[in-house]
């Protein structure tokens, strides 16, 4: 069987046991991005929180939160944890975004996917899946997404090695896949949820939707 026609059978199952997952929470292309931001090492209950404080405040727009202080910004995001990195992280690509692109999120719509993702990958605080997040989720920009969960689970199935990094493991995707937005978002959301409830560091094979492929749950995380 190819890689390609493995991803396939495991996105075709985890789609028929979870359906859609309907991701990524956000009313606007901004919410996203900052969801994105926020989403770094906590739980999305704790960036929920956040972004409506945010919102109470009436600072959830490029020009509101551009104009707020730095305290300001991380009093109301305290609840995502790691809040004065986190308001650090938004200012800096609120700096780039007014200095480079005039403020307007639409400016940023003109780039190509490369570009826009090394730029973004240029603002301190952000890393690959942040960038990935806002290139995919944001702009709909084809990337794949990729994280400790897709590192576990393509570990496991034996499509990948120990010692892939983020770079290889997203090659694994983009290179195998048709490049199609909707289906990477899918594929994504889909693999969290898979890790979150069956594929942990304990894994729980029994009933998990991939049970049936072969895999080696004795494998060490990648990443
Ligand atoms: S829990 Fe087991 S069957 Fe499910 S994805 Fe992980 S290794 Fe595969």
């Amino acid at each position: 069987m190819s890689t390609t026609e493995q991803l396939t059978e495991i996105y075709d199952l985890l789609l028929e046991r979870f359906g859609p997952q309907h991701w990524w929470p956000g009313d606007t292309q901004f919410e996203i991005i900052v969801g994105a931001i926020l989403t770094q090492n906590t739980n999305w209950t704790n960036v929920e929180k956040a972004i409506t404080n945010i919102k109470a405040a009436d600072a959830l727009s490029p020009t509101a939160l551009y104009r707020a202080s730095h305290e300001k910004i991380a009093v109301l995001i305290k609840p995502a944890g790691y809040f004065n990195v986190k308001a650090r992280c938004l200012k800096s690509f609120l700096t780039w975004l007014f200095d480079e692109y005039d403020g307007q999120l639409e400016n940023l719509e003109q780039l190509s996917t490369s570009r826009l993702r090394e730029e973004l990958l240029n603002i301190k605080g952000i890393g690959p899946e942040t960038a990935d997040s806002i290139v995919l989720y944001a702009f709909g920009q084809p990337v794949f997404v990729v994280d400790a969960y897709t590192a576990r689970v393509m570990g496991r199935h034996g499509l990948i090695e120990a010692g892939c990094d983020y770079e290889q493991l997203q090659e694994l995707f983009q290179s195998n896949l048709i490049e199609d937005t909707q289906m990477f978002n899918e594929f994504h959301a889909l693999l969290v949820r898979v890790g979150k409830e069956f594929c942990r560091p304990k894994a729980r094979c029994s009933g998990c939707p991939l049970e049936s492929l072969p895999h080696n749950v004795e494998t060490h995380d990648v990443f």
